[in-house]
Order: structure tokens, then C-alpha cells, then sequence
């Protein structure tokens, strides 16, 4: 067991994180993260991030602003959103400055490209507002923040997976990390904690989220106690490789691919006159599968096709590198030849931590802060993205509130009392790890996890029901309680990595509960919560955000936090 202490400890090493650990270079900042931090999740992203730059035609971030809150379904606090906008704009010329190769502009200028539900002039057309670096803008966004982390001296602690949060008399004094080298323990001592652990696409067979995104951050927050916030709303995104989930980004679209069904007709035309194949993610995955159900996919079966044979080979290599590349290596097939068969794939968890727009972690529908605790990033909830998240918003999201967290972290510092450090803080996590080495019978837990992404698929998924929720409930009780008998196999201390997947096993359970719960209680339809047994938004009773609690006792418990609204009050979502 090592001590460290430590002015603040940042959990996480993608944008959110490391964004924050700028703001705090200087003090004694640890920045603590189970993957080596470039190959943290930001990486993956693809396609952009959106800001009002106006560099190819007239943006503003007031319109911005207008297709966040719209998109989201009018459950967006719009106080949040308008900050997230206009913040947006600095932020991308902070990475440009920085030395990020956005693509340009003929004149030299950052180059941006249309991107789902992104519109001019509160609706009228689709906008060009996503800056991008070819579809590498995630991993030139991560390499850039990495190297300023760099430069200033923060220190990393790679490979130490969280376990536990020290929270203490309403204050959060650290956290319990397991270096995966060692199996050694760790504690690390801070009177400013900030979680920025990122989603948890994992609950899902058929995602784009990688091996790593099992929610650890929001799960621990919800076993000490703090509600989660929106958890009924888990984005599909419309074009997932077909049956392996890997991800087309949005940006296939934004540069002219269209989605076609079985009878080569393009039928977002139908559904969304306006926007057509750049209409939001909810939308278009639900008429995928409605297309599907109704015997439109190709051949009769569950897939459609995304074409991009109209773009030529130039577009295809300069603009979408990388996916034109997943799509020969996984798929053998050459997309500026063929049609790519597609399906939507569990993509990002809107709901999470609940934070204010410091990213301070609240625990009630006041805005009652968490002293110390802090959390930033696609597992925060601030909410931004309220039931649906636009494309390029995410990253959005992790710079500009990764940014305001750091900044208020450094003003709590200042001011924030050293207290005495915990006496055994971390007989939580020893007594578990004593409990998984001790078992040698039972069930293997990856038998369970296939099994909780099945049920989570076939009830919990695009669409959903009273009654497929409520079985999804019973289903979850039974998985748990195989999970309380399972075994493992590797019972050594140096990087067992079967011990951790039962662990983050562990997670999955309990955020696929608060999931379900929050889906089973929400009685109507709104952004990526769909209920096929109330297929209405229903503003008069449910234009609020679910808090879920869980009880020391289990118990499930939930309350309501109002819905900020400034200048868009609710309206009918048509594109
Ligand atoms: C394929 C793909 C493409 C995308 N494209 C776009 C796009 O074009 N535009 C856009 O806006 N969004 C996009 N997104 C979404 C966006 O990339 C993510 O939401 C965002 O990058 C999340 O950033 P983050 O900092 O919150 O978390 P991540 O980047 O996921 O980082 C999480 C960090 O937490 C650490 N961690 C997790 N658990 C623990 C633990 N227990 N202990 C210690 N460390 C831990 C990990 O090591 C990692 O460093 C895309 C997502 C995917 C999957």
C-alpha cells in the first residue's frame, strides 16, 4: 500500500482530463488513468468538433446553441448549452494555437464541414461548423493536450485503475487506485478530485466504444452515494459497421454519403425533408430500424447501406481516411466501389454525474455541490446534450467544460482546508480483492457481460417498452446474482487483467440498473428514449431531468431537477 498526497488528482487522461490538468500545471496535479493517455477514447473520435467559426459561411453561436438544445429535445439546460457555444469558439483557436493541423481553407483558414442536426439561421439549411483534421480529429486533439501536459510537467500515473472515491463527511478526500503492474494499491490523497473517466458504450453487444468504456467513475460516484443524472438517455449512432458496431462517422455524411435501403431509394427524404441524411442521431437510427421492420433493409435482412461511390476516390482518401481504411481491412470492401452495409451502434451515454457549470459534482435537485469532487467529460452530466447528442458537441463538451472544472479546482485550492488525511481508506477495495482472489468456483464473468450486452441490446436499446424494460429489471436481478458466484481464473497480482474485468463487470451491472430504473420511469418519448408504450414528448409531466439515487439498502430512489430554460422554449422537433 503507497500513500501519495497530492493538491489535486485528476481520474481520466482524454480531452476532459487532460484539458483540466492544463488549467492546474503548476500545483501539484496527478493525472491518474487506467490506459496509456494517448490511447484514451478522445483518440477515436473522428469527424470534428463543432464552433460557430464562421469560416465558410455565415455562424453564429446563438444558432450553435439553438441545434444543441433542439437536438436534445428541449431537455438541454440552456444556460450550460449557450456557455458551451460561445466558449466553443476560443476553444478551438486554443488548440490552433497550441499547434494542432486542423485541414484548411484555400485561404489558410481552420476548414469546416457539415455534420448532423448542425443548421443556419435557427433551422433553415444545414451549416458548415465541424473543424476537423481529415477523420483524425479526436487523436490530433489528444496527441496536442498530451504534449502541452508535457511541457508542463503534470505527472501521470498510467496504468492505475480507480477503485474507490474517499468521500468523507459530505468533502472528497482522494481516491483508492490498483496499479495494474503490481496489483499494488494506492491512495491518493487531494483535497480536489476530478473524475473524467469517460462513458460506457460497453453495456451494449453492438458499440464503437472500445474494451475500456465501462463507466468506472460514474459507477464508483453512484456506490458513494451521488445520483446520476439523464441515465435513460444512451445514444445509438445510425452507422455502425454491420454486425461489429466500429463506427462511420458523421462526417461520411457531412461529405455526401447517404443512406439507402433495399430498393437504392434514399428514404431520409421521406422522414427529414430538410435535413435529410444530416438529421439527428435519435432520429435516424429509429427509422433504420423502422425501415428495417418494415422489410426495406437490403435483402430482406437487418442492414442498410451507406453509399459513398458518388464522393470518388479523391474525397474518399483525402477527407475519410480512416474510415475508408476500417471499411477495407474490416469489411473487404472497397467503399468508392460498393455500398457499406451499416446498422446503428451504441455510441454515447448523455446521462452521468451531475455537475454544475464549473463542473462541480452536485448531489440533489438544488445544485448542492459535492465539496472536493469535481467531473468533466462524456461521464459528467452538466447536461448539455439533454435526451440527444449532436455530432462534434462531445468534444465540445470535454475542452470547454474540462477547461471551467480546472479553473474552479485552482479557485477551490486556494481556499480549501488540508484536512487530516483518512485513517484505512482502503479497506472498501481490499476487503473486495480479498473476496475475488478467494473464489476459484463459479461461472467465468465474461459468460455474464455477454449476457448483460444481450439483454441491454434486445430491451434497452432504440426502442424500448413497459414491458421489455420491466423484464430487463428481472433479467438484471438474475445477472447479478450469477455475478455474486462467479470465479476467476487468474488469481496472480501483476497485471490481471481478468480480476479488473470482473470489476468493471461490476460497473456495467450497476449502471445498466440505473439505466433501466431511469427508462422504466420516464413514461414517454423524448430524444434517444424511445417508449413504444408512450410514443409521445409529454412536456406537462416529464420537461424535468431524472436524479437516481441508490440507498445503502439497494433501494432505488428518484427525484427531479428542473430543466434551464433561457431563450428557446419548447417546440415540435421537425428537420
Ligand atoms: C468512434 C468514436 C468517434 C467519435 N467521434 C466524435 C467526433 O467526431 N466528435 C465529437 O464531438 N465526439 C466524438 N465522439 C465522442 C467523443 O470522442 C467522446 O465522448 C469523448 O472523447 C470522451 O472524452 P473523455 O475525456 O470524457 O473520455 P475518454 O477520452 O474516453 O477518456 C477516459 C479516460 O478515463 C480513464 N479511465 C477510465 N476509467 C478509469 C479508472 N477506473 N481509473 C483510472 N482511469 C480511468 C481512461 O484511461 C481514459 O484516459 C466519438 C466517439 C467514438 C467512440
Amino acid at each position: 500500500m503507497t500513500e501519495h498526497t497530492f493538491d489535486a488528482v485528476i481520474v481520466g487522461a482524454g480531452g476532459a482530463g487532460l484539458r483540466a490538468a492544463l488549467e492546474l500545471a503548476g500545483q501539484r496535479v496527478a493525472v491518474v488513468s487506467k490506459l496509456y493517455p494517448p490511447r484514451s477514447h478522445t483518440g477515436t473520435a473522428q469527424g470534428g468538433i463543432g464552433a460557430a467559426l464562421g469560416n465558410l459561411e455565415e455562424d453564429y453561436p446563438e444558432w450553435h446553441t439553438f441545434d444543441t438544445v433542439k437536438g436534445g429535445d428541449y431537455l438541454v439546460d440552456q444556460d450550460a448549452a449557450e456557455l458551451m457555444c460561445q466558449e466553443a469558439v476560443e476553444t478551438v483557436y486554443e488548440l490552433e494555437h497550441w499547434g494542432l493541423p486542423f485541414d484548411r481553407t484555400p485561404d489558410g483558414r481552420i476548414a469546416q464541414r457539415r455534420f448532423g442536426g448542425h443548421t443556419r439561421n435557427f433551422g433553415e439549411a444545414p451549416v458548415r461548423r465541424a473543424c476537423h483534421a481529415a477523420d483524425r480529429t479526436g487523436h490530433m486533439i489528444l496527441q496536442t493536450l498530451y504534449q502541452q501536459c508535457i511541457r508542463h510537467d503534470v505527472r501521470f500515473f498510467n496504468e492505475f485503475q480507480m477503485l474507490d472515491l474517499l468521500v468523507d463527511e459530505g468533502t472528497c478526500r482522494g481516491i483508492v487506485a490498483y496499479e495494474t503492474s503490481t496489483g499494488e494499491l494506492h491512495t491518493f490523497h487531494a483535497p480536489a478530485v476530478l473524475l473524467a473517466t469517460g462513458g460506457f458504450g460497453r453495456l451494449y453487444r453492438v458499440t464503437s466504444n472500445a474494451h475500456a468504456l465501462t463507466g468506472d467513475g460514474v459507477a464508483i460516484a453512484w456506490r458513494r452515494g451521488i445520483p446520476l443524472m439523464d441515465m435513460e438517455f444512451f445514444q445509438f449512432h445510425p452507422t455502425g459497421l454491420y454486425r461489429l458496431g466500429i463506427l462511420l462517422s458523421e462526417a461520411a455524411r457531412g461529405e455526401g454519403a447517404v443512406l439507402l435501403n433495399r430498393h437504392g431509394e434514399r428514404f431520409m427524404e421521406r422522414y427529414a425533408p430538410t435535413l435529410k441524411d444530416l438529421a439527428p442521431r435519435d432520429m435516424i437510427s429509429r427509422v433504420m430500424y423502422q425501415e428495417i421492420r418494415a422489410g426495406n433493409g437490403i435483402d430482406g435482412k437487418d442492414f442498410l447501406h451507406l453509399d459513398f461511390r458518388h464522393l470518388g476516390r479523391k474525397v474518399l482518401e483525402e477527407k475519410l481516411p480512416d474510415i475508408t481504411e476500417f471499411v477495407r481491412t474490416y469489411l473487404g470492401i472497397d467503399p468508392a466501389e460498393q455500398p457499406v452495409p451499416v446498422v446503428p451502434t451504441a455510441h454515447y451515454a448523455m446521462g452521468g454525474i451531475p455537475t454544475n457549470n464549473d463542473g462541480q459534482v452536485i448531489v440533489d435537485e438544488r445544485g448542492t455541490p459535492l465539496r472536493g469532487l469535481y467531473a468533466a467529460g462524456e461521464c459528467a452530466c452538466v447536461s448539455v446534450h439533454g435526451a440527444n447528442r449532436l455530432g462534434t458537441n462531445s468534444l465540445v463538451d470535454i475542452l470547454v467544460f474540462g477547461r471551467r472544472a480546472g479553473r474552479h479546482m485552482a479557485a477551490y485550492l486556494r481556499q480549501a482546508a488540508r484536512e487530516p488525511v483518512m485513517v484505512n481508506p482502503h479497506s472498501t477495495v481490499e476487503a473486495q480483492l480479498r473476496e475475488w482472489q478467494a473464489r476459484s468456483q463459479g461461472e467465468p464473468p465474461a459468460r455474464i457481460r455477454d449476457d448483460l450486452q444481450a439483454l441491454m441490446m434486445d430491451k434497452v436499446s432504440v426502442f424500448r417498452s413497459g414491458s421489455g424494460l420491466a423484464e430487463a429489471a428481472e433479467g438484471l436481478r438474475a445477472l447479478r446474482e450469477r455475478y455474486g458466484r462467479a470465479r476467476l481464473d487468474d488469481r496472480g497480482r501483476r497485471f490481471n487483467q481478468d480480476l479488473l474485468e470482473a470489476i468493471e463487470l461490476g460497473f456495467l451491472l450497476d449502471l445498466a440498473e440505473a439505466t433501466v430504473a431511469a427508462a422504466l420511469h420516464r413514461t414517454e418519448s423524448r430524444g434517444a428514449h424511445y417508449r413504444e408504450d408512450y410514443p409521445r414528448r409529454d412536456d406537462a409531466q416529464w420537461l424535468k431531468h431524472i436524479l437516481v439515487y441508490r440507498g445503502e439498502d439497494g433501494r432505488i430512489s428518484f427525484r427531479y431537477k428542473p430543466v434551464v430554460i433561457t431563450r428557446f422554449p419548447p417546440k415540435e422537433r421537425t428537420y
